[in-house]
């Protein structure tokens, strides 16, 4: 075997068990199918490479994958890093009631706890000094306190670095130029952030604490080798191991290769991951014991956005970190349903690509504050989408999404089969139903004037950036694809650790979930001497 072993993806659950795994003596390979991007090549400061092609991957290799399904879209990040470089950091545990049937059970809050406080430390995870709080916290805060829930309202952690000593002022205009410093705990260079809100499309200073520049770092850092833009297709048993198969993306082109190791660990994403049983069972036959329930219960974690319009208060939504607080309706007192609230922010994205662009220039290379100011000061004076507050949520739905492999009835057999989503809104309607509804009331207890989307109202369209499932912890193949401990059920050493396995929605943002499941898995093959 070419290595103890082979991670597939570099997520929260690929870049947590590589670590783990690296630390503990493993000779570890991450096979990422993304690229390797740092602060200069972000699409924030180039404003190109923004599409992950699915199809063609060697064309279009760059920042956001989105999948578009009948009534359902999903957007997930391609990234050395997975989604935490296109995240908007919010790092929160589950409710301990979620931790119920169907998850095994093996896996509770308690027995969770340590992995979960684990991941909060390695990921440097605060919350935005209140000194520093954006208009879009305050207004969360006036709206629980307008509807008498003041107590629901709370300040969420983020896996950001903040200077409590910042002496920052709300209207300060954005400014790359001159951050604030330090060496993380992983030995790399971050700065504190400055509040330039566009978090989901790459920190141009590195206040993020991205799992690259954290778990990676850690995972290199003790020798663990990291191969960028390459795609995996297949996992074949060999004596002794696995054999996984990819194609490698350079110069326009694939270039096909294969390594080995005793232990495969597939972290690629709900999606991702599903997919890649899903090829490897139906489509090459090279684990064809994987469970029939692959796909099953897969969930959009109840994702829903209410824009709403403050004619009379200024909310700069493209300020400040992209979430920052929740109002928690989580113990199902509205209409039964359990369900949060977060703000939201916008990208201001022509703002940093002018100001980028303008850093590289002739007159960039001057250093002349005269011009930097004026630069500045206008692009202050945009204060574009000043007015909106994009009221978001996520909510526990039902779970009852459906992934499959297969080509559309028009292909008539013919053409490769594809990921296929069947997500049906009637039993998760009355969450929707409920987000809404607060939304609404919300909005209107603050003096804005709610938006609902057309492609809710009249199309029941949504989209999520949590897709969860696919791969699903149980009890037994009859129920799941995975253990507790993350082990495909019928083949030793082959293990799935992200979002694929989490078995139900979680309501709340699920990174620190997956990270520490991706703890847990670690954890166990470990103290089992896999
Ligand atoms: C815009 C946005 C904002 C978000 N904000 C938050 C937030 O604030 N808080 C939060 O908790 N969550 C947030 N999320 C969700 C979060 O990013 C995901 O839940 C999380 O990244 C999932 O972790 P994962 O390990 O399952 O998969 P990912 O992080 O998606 O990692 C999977 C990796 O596998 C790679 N991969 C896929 N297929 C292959 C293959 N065949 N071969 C090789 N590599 C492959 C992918 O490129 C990717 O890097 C957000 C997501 C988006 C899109």
């Amino acid at each position: 075997m070419n290595f103890d072993v082979i991670v597939i993806g570099s997520g929260f659950g690929g870049a947590i068990t590589a670590c783990r795994l690296a630390e503990a003596g493993y000779k570890v390979l991450i096979l990422e199918r993304g690229r390797r991007w740092d602060k200069t090549t972000y699409p924030s400061v180039t404003n190109k490479d923004w599409i992950w092609k699915h199809e063609a991957p060697e064309l279009f290799n760059g920042w956001a994958d989105l999948r578009v399904f009948p009534n359902m879209s999903v957007i997930q990040g391609a990234a050395v890093g997975g989604g935490s470089l296109i995240y908007a950091n919010i790092s929160t545990e589950a409710k301990p009631d979620i931790f119920q049937s169907p998850w095994p059970p093996e896996i509770t809050y308690d027995e969770l706890k340590p992995h979960y406080d684990a991941v909060a430390q390695f990921m440097n995870v605060q919350k935005v000094p209140e000194n520093q709080w954006p208009e879009r916290t305050r207004l969360m805060r006036d709206g629980a306190n307008a509807i008498h829930e003041g107590q629901r309202f709370k300040p969420l952690d983020l896996a950001v670095s903040f200077d409590p000593n910042l002496n920052f002022a709300p209207n300060d205009p954005p400014a790359i130029d001159h951050p604030k410093t330090f060496i993380n705990a992983q030995g790399r260079k971050q700065a504190f952030c400055t509040h330039l809100g566009v978090c989901d499309a790459g920190c141009p200073i590195d206040a993020k604490n991205t799992l690259d520049l954290t778990y990676i770092a850690q995972a290199e850092n003790k020798g663990a080798e990291v191969r960028a833009l390459h795609v995996v297709k297949t996992i074949e048993p060999v004596s002794g191991g696995y054999r996984v198969h990819f194609d490698r993306l350079q110069n326009g082109q694939r270039i096909g290769g294969q390594e080995t190791a005793r232990l495969v660990i597939v972290a690629a994403g709900s999606l991702g991951s599903t997919e890649l049983l899903f090829r490897c069972r139906d489509q090459h036959k090279t684990l064809p014991n994987i469970s029939q329930f692959l796909g099953h219960n897969w969930s959009s974690n109840g994702d829903f956005l209410t824009p709403a319009l403050y004619p009379s208060r200024n909310i700069s939504p493209s300020k400040g970190p992209t979430i920052t607080s929740t109002i928690d309706f989580l113990d199902r007192s509205q209409e039964g349903q359990s369900f949060w609230i977060e703000d939201g922010g916008i990208p201001d994205l022509l703002s940093y690509y002018v100001q980028a662009q303008f850093k590289r220039s002739w007159f960039g290379s001057l250093h002349n504050d005269v011009l930097v100011n004026f630069i500045n000061q206008s692009l202050q004076r945009r204060n574009a989408f000043g007015n909106i507050m994009p009221w978001f949520a996520q909510g526990v739905d039902a779970a009852d999404g459906q992934l499959q492999f297969k080509r559309q009835w028009w292909q008539f057999g013919l053409g490769p089969k594809r990921s296929q989503l069947r997500w049906d809104i009637a039993k998760s309607r009355p969450v929707f139903d409920a987000i809404v509804r607060m939304h609404k009331r919300l909005s209107e207890a603050t003096g804005g004037e709610p938006m609902v989307s057309p492609t809710w109202t009249v199309f029941q369209d949504l989209i999520t950036p949590h897709p969860l499932g696919g791969c699903n912890l149980g009890t037994s193949a009859a129920n799941g694809v995975v253990s507790h401990k993350g082990e495909v059920f019928d083949y030793q050493n082959l293990y799935v650790a992200d979002a694929a396995i989490i078995p139900t929605a979680l309501g709340v943002n699920p990174s620190r979930t997956i990270g520490a499941l991706a703890e847990r898995i670690a954890a166990h093959i470990i103290a089992d001497g896999r």
